[in-house]
Order: C-alpha cells, then structure tokens, then sequence
C-alpha cells in the first residue's frame, strides 16, 4: 500500500514522482533498517548509474520533511535513515558493546514530550532520542 503512497504523497505535496525518489524508497523500504546516505547512494548506483551523493541527499531530507523517513543520530558520528512512515514508537537503545540498535517508544512517552515542550511554549518537530547502554544479550553474556 505504500507502493501507491508515495506518488500521491508526493503529488499531493506538489512535488514530481522522479525515478530517484521512487529508487530511494524501495531502497529503504527493503533495507528495513539504519542507511547512510553514502549506503543509499551506492545502491541507487547500481541501478541508476550518475546520480550524484547530492541528489541522494535532497531526496532523503525531501522524505524527512514529508514525514517518510526517520533520520537519527545512532553516535557513528552520520545521520542514519530509516524507512518509517508511521513516524511512531521510533527511538533507538543503542548497546554499547555490540552496537545492537533497538526500537522503543510509546504513547506516553510521545505525550510527555508534547506535554513539557507546551509548558515552554515550544513547538516540537521532531524527536530522535538515543539511549546508550547494554543490551539484554550483552548483560546475561557479562553477567
Ligand atoms: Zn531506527
Ligand atoms: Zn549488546
């Protein structure tokens, strides 16, 4: 279903249906997990020879701003992209033994964070959160 959302996202928003943007997608979309742009870049080489890193990256902040694609921080020092739609539950507990990344979130999480951004009359966009520590198999492992 995702497949026919993406053109009527796009055109809906007034932006064109480009074969680099319908690459990107189902790059993400297969990967299901945590690309570079550099990553991105060189699968959409292998199919569409000559786009260049900046096309890549225009089409991923394009999907970030459409709410498509999740960008985090995952500590590697490069934003990482994530396909994503729902934009739910999507923070990471990154372990720093293995460097196994899990997901969390929750509604009442969400609904804190909206709540202490209203209390400063702050309007949130985003949230990327980030948790470091040791994950469960690290733990038993060690323990
Ligand atoms: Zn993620
Ligand atoms: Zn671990």
């Amino acid at each position: 279903m995702i497949d026919r959302a993406l053109p009527e996202v796009l055109r809906g928003r007034g932006y064109r249906v480009t074969p680099q943007r319908v690459l990107v997608r189902e790059i993400l979309q297969r990967s299901a997990g945590h690309l570079s742009a550099q990553d991105v870049h060189a699968a959409v080489q292998a199919r569409l020879p000559g786009v260049e890193l900046s096309t890549i990256y225009r089409v991923l902040e394009l999907f970030v701003r459409l709410g498509l694609v999740a960008k985090s921080d995952l500590g590697e020092g490069r934003a990482v992209y994530e396909w994503c739609p729902e934009h739910a539950a999507h923070h990471h507990l990154i372990c720093e033994h293995c460097g196994g990344v899990t997901h969390f979130g929750s509604p009442r999480l969400g609904a804190l964070i909206a709540a202490e951004c209203a209390a400063v009359h702050f309007e949130p966009r985003d949230v990327d959160l980030a948790v470091a520590g040791t994950c469960r198999q690290c733990r038993s492992a060690s323990g």
